[in-house]
Order: C-alpha cells, then sequence, then structure tokens
C-alpha cells in the first residue's frame, strides 16, 4: 500500500487540504505574526481511542510541519468523570505514537482561576447572570429549531445581585444544581447555542487536581475557547459535530480581554471505522460489562488496546496521513487500517516458526535422541535480517490442518502416502496415522529423505506444498490469541443501534499448548514477529508467552476492493 501524498517515513509530503491552506494563507497574511499553535484536548475521562489517533496526528503534524507547537492539553472541567488513571494513560499514548508536547502537560483546571476573572468581567460588562431555575426548565425554555425561547425571569437581575449571587456560587454556599451562570446573548437566536449558554454550574464535587478548591465548573463552551485563547492557540481544531459552537466559541473571545490573537476554530471530519465503536461511553460499557479487561485489552479499538496487540505506531501515523483531513463524515475501512499495519510488520517483523494447533510427527527413518541444527532465514525479503538455527529431530510437530485423512480436491499438503516439503528441512513423506479411542488423530508417522536436506531432491521429483513445524522436544509453549471483527455488523451505531446487539461472540479465540520455536522464549515482550504462514504475532507487554495475532497474513483489503469491483 502506497500513497501519493506519504512518503515512506509517513510524513506528509506537500500534503493539501483545507486546513493546511488556511494555515498557509494565515501565515502569509501575518494573522498570528507567524506562529502556528495547535492543541490536542482530550477529556481525562476514558482511555484514547483509534479516532483520537487522528486528531493527534493531524495537530501534531501540522505542529511540526508549519514550524509551530501543539500543547497536549486535559480538558479536565469535569470531576465527576475524570480521573489520573486516564491522565497517564492518555500521556503515554501520545507519547507512543511518537508526539511529545513542548515537554509539558496543560491542564485546564490551571485555568479555573482566569476563566472565573473573566466569568466576572462578563457580569460586569451585563454579558451575564445567574440563573435559579433548574435545569429542566432551562432547557424547556430553550425552546427548539422552530419555537423561540423564552426569557428566564432572573434574566434582568442587577449586576450587583449577579456578581453578590455568582461569589456566593464560587464560595460554595448553594447545593449542587440550585444555581447556574448564563451568558446573556438571546433567547430568540438562531443557533441554539446562542440562547443564554450556561457557563458555570454547581458541583460540589473534588476534582482530581484541584481538590476541593471549587464547587463550581465550566461547561464545555466557556472553557475551551478559553483555554486556547490562555494558550496562544492560533488554530483550534476540533470535529465536525462542533460546527454551530463555533459562534459561541467567537462570541465568548470577542467579550473578554484575551491575552493573544483571537483563536480561530475549523472543523474537519472525525475517523470512523467499520466494525468498531469509537466513543469513550461505547467503551466504557465493553470494559464494565467484562468483555475487555480493561482499556487496554488487546481486544479494544484504544490506543493501548492495538499497542499491545501489536499495531507498530507507525502504521498509524501512515494510516492517519493517509485518510487526510475531510469536510464530511464517512466511515473508512477497517480492512485499509490493518493493510497498513500488516505492510508495517512486512518490513520490520522478523519470521519465526510456530504451530498453532499442533499435531506430532513421528519420523521413523530418523536416528533417536539425534538433534541437528538447521539454517533459517529471519526475513526472506531482507538479507540483513541474517539467519537463525533451529533444531530438527525425530519428533515434530505439524498444524493439524497441514494434514487430511480424506483430503478434499486440490489439497496439497499432506495425507497418508505423500511427500510435502518441511520448510527448512527435508521432504518427508507420511506412512500412517494413530488415533485414539474416540478416532481423534493423534499422531503421523513418516519417514525422511536424507537425501533432500538442501530443500530439493537430487532426482529432480518434486513436491506440492512446504508447510513450517518445530521440533518437539525444544519447543516452547504458549498461548495464542486469534482476534476477530469485534462487532460482526459493518456500523455497529447505524441508525441508532445499540452495539453491543452487533457484539462478535467469537471476537477473541484462545489457543492453549501452541507450541513455538525455542527462541521465541528469549523475545522480548512487546516484540511482533511473523509466525510463518500464521500471521503477525505480538508477544503480551505483560505476561510471558502469550501472543496476540496483530494481524493474517491475508490481504483483506485488496479482497474488499476486488470485491466491490
Ligand atoms: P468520545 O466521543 O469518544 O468521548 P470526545 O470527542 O468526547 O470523544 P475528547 O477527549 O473530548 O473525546 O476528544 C479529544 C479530541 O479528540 C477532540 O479534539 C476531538 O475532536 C478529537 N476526536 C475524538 N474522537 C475523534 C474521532 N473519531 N476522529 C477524530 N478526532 C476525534
Ligand atoms: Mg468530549
Amino acid at each position: 500500500m502506497s500513497s501519493d501524498d506519504t512518503t515512506t517515513s509517513g510524513e506528509p509530503t506537500e500534503a493539501s487540504d483545507f486546513l493546511r491552506e488556511q494555515i498557509r494563507a494565515d501565515l502569509s497574511a501575518g494573522t498570528y505574526q507567524g506562529r502556528v499553535k495547535t492543541r490536542f484536548p482530550p477529556e481525562p475521562n476514558g482511555f484514547l481511542h483509534i479516532g483520537h489517533a487522528m486528531s493527534i496526528c493531524l495537530n501534531f503534524g501540522l505542529a511540526d510541519e508549519f514550524d509551530g507547537t501543539c500543547n497536549l492539553r486535559f480538558d479536565d472541567t469535569n470531576p465527576e468523570t475524570e480521573n489520573e488513571e486516564f491522565v497517564r494513560a492518555i500521556i503515554e499514548d501520545v507519547e507512543w505514537l511518537g508526539f511529545t508536547s513542548d515537554d509539558e502537560v496543560y491542564y485546564a483546571s490551571n485555568y479555573f482561576g482566569q476563566m472565573y476573572q473573566w466569568a466576572e468581567d462578563l457580569i460586569n460588562k451585563g454579558l451575564a447572570y445567574v440563573d435559579d431555575s433548574d435545569s429542566e426548565t432551562i432547557s424547556e425554555m430553550r425552546g427548539g429549531f422552530t419555537t423561540p425561547g423564552q426569557d428566564s425571569p432572573f434574566r434582568d437581575r442587577s449586576i450587583e445581585e449577579n456578581l453578590d449571587l455568582f461569589r456566593r456560587m464560587r464560595a460554595g454556599e448553594f447545593a449542587d444544581g440550585e444555581r447556574v451562570l448564563r451568558a446573556k446573548i438571546d433567547m430568540n437566536h438562531e443557533n441554539m447555542q446562542m440562547r443564554d449558554p450556561v457557563m458555570y454550574r454547581i458541583r460540589n464535587l473534588p476534582h482530581h487536581r484541584t481538590g476541593d478548591d471549587w464547587p463550581i465548573y465550566p461547561n464545555y463552551d466557556w472553557a475551551h475557547g478559553q483555554e486556547d485563547a490562555i494558550e496562544g492557540v492560533t488554530h483550534s481544531i476540533c470535529t465536525l459535530e462542533f460546527d454551530n459552537n463555533r459562534e459561541l466559541y467567537d462570541w465568548y473571545h470577542n467579550n473578554i480581554d484575551l491575552p493573544f490573537e483571537k483563536p480561530n476554530q475549523w472543523e474537519f471530519a472525525r475517523l470512523n471505522l467499520t466494525h468498531t465503536v469509537t466513543s469513550k461511553r461505547k467503551l466504557a460499557q465493553l470494559v464494565e460489562d467484562g468483555i475487555a479487561a480493561g482499556w487496554d485489552d488487546a481486544i479494544m479499538p484504544t490506543i493501548s488496546g492495538v499497542r499491545r496487540r501489536g499495531f507498530p505506531a507507525k502504521a498509524i501515523r501512515d494510516f492517519c496521513a493517509h485518510i487526510g483531513v475531510a469536510k464530511s463524515n464517512s466511515v473508512r475501512e477497517i480492512e485499509l487500517l490493518e493493510s497498513f499495519v500488516r505492510d508495517e510488520l512486512n518490513t520490520i517483523a522478523p519470521r519465526r516458526s510456530a504451530v498453532l494447533r499442533p499435531l506430532k510427527v513421528v519420523i521413523e527413518n530418523y536416528p533417536e535422541g539425534q538433534v541437528e541444527m538447521r539454517e533459517a532465514v529471519n526475513h526472506p525479503g531482507d538479507e540483513s535480517f541474517g539467519t537463525r538455527e533451529v533444531p530438527f529431530s525425530r519428533e515434530i510437530y505439524i498444524e493439524q490442518d497441514d494434514f487430511e485423512e480424506d483430503p478434499p480436491p486440490k489439497y496439497y499438503r499432506l495425507t497418508v502416502g505423500r511427500e510435502v516439503r518441511l520448510r527448512f528441512g527435508y521432504f518427508i513423506t507420511c506412512t500412517g496415522l494413530v488415533k485414539d479411542d474416540d478416532g481423534n488423530i493423534v499422531e503421523l508417522r513418516a519417514t525422511y529423505d536424507p537425501e533432500t536436506s538442501g530443500g530439493s531432491a537430487p532426482d529432480g521429483r518434486k513436491v506440492k506444498s512446504t508447510i513450517h513445524w518445530v521440533s518437539a522436544a525444544e519447543a516452547v509453549d504458549a498461548t495464542v490469541v486469534l482476534y476477530d471483527r469485534l462487532f460482526t455488523a459493518e456500523h455497529p451505531t447505524a441508525d441508532g443501534a445499540d452495539p453491543m446487539d452487533s457484539l462478535n461472540p467469537n471476537a477473541k479465540e484462545v489457543i492453549e499448548g501452541a507450541k513455538l520455536e525455542p527462541s521465541l522464549a528469549e523475545l522480548p515482550q512487546g516484540d511482533v514477529v511473523q509466525f510463518e504462514r500464521t500471521g503477525y504475532f505480538a508477544h503480551d507487554l505483560d505476561t510471558p508467552m502469550l501472543f496476540h495475532r496483530t494481524v493474517g497474513l491475508r490481504d483483506e483489503w485488496a479482497r474488499l476492493q476486488k470485491r466491490k469491483g
């Protein structure tokens, strides 16, 4: 897979899209005196998912490309759902993806004091008021797209009364929900966001960073743009659903004293993937319901999950660069993401031998007790990977499905009476089989031809297939996990569907007792190798000898393209 707008390093070259054009225009007009500053602003209420990776690559990527900076800033304005574990995980994920945030991490909660001051400024200008209405009343009185809103009976409070009440809100004199601070804009505004939006709500809850300092917390719109302004962000990039919030973003900036030039908000299409959900709330449910062992389970489409699964960071960056910035929402195929993973792993992953579902073969004419070392190449396409030695002996394991007692037509692998090549080994011929009392095949008998040590027969006879194997006595045991689509539905949330209804019961298959070549006992945890003929596998980050199949070998993306014609 290659795309015209990515180089082998995955960095965009002269990429052009509406955002880059905008930045170039701002630079040449001197709008921000040559500054380019973006931010990635996660709320620490869950782990990051693959959709966030898109935003990270975009924001940090643009900063890199235009000699600017990008802040990793936590939008930590809701103490109910946020915590330090999520903060730590997010920092780790961003770094793993290959980006650093100016060596400093930013927090919205550091600005609570400044935001509060600005809120008093708005009150003093007659542009904000304390409303004693409860949240249902406020929402009813906002009206709808076709009905006008109604003014709150508290809308015309004096500046003095508003200041007094707001200060008492801040001092913790009121219970949750008793009052809110609202911007005073226009209850008949055609944009619903502008109908006197709530700026502060009362929440008598400790915050993971500010403790008990604040009984009031800013709402998203009041917080976000002001955070941008405080940090001197120039291009504030968010997803399309915030389109309607832009007017409010600007209104706040136009009515307070900013330390820098006014930042601008730009919207782009969020990344959606087939057979996947990219919503923290829905991912949280997978954890709560025990479908996943945690946010970083290899089954999860979180950044931590796919890292455990073996996805290289570069493959994710390349995928995001390939997709680029769009102005309208669409869903991308998960097969496309996987093909970036496969392509990258094909380049970087050494080859190894592993038998997932072992069937023993006894080679009867091979001397008992003898072990010979066979030379195996580590990468058929790249000599720099070198070679290694793997033991060969009288008893080996092959895959159960590389043998058929009654082979169907065109089945060229092992059956009684047939000769095949062992990869890096000899030709063997199956001579018989052993069954247990239940009729299951438990062992094969075979002979080998010592003349075929070089992988071919001196008399020129051919075999139609080559199978992999491991020597039985030296093999190491492992647990191997295979993954299928997490959701059977291509679009698990389409038309308001509950994704849990299409959860794939076979999303995960655990195979105990896989047999691996001995060198794999030394493989560092976190490393990914190709098990020849079965896929790419990652050695689990925490549990030794647990392997996750990252992706299979077949190019599903090409198949999908062909099918779509
Ligand atoms: P979720 O719906 O999963 O809770 P969110 O947007 O609420 O996501 P935030 O932590 O607020 O999560 O998001 C941080 C940043 O990531 C925001 O700028 C948001 O626009 C961006 N982002 C979130 N999801 C996606 C996505 N699927 N594609 C691109 N960007 C995304
Ligand atoms: Mg959010």
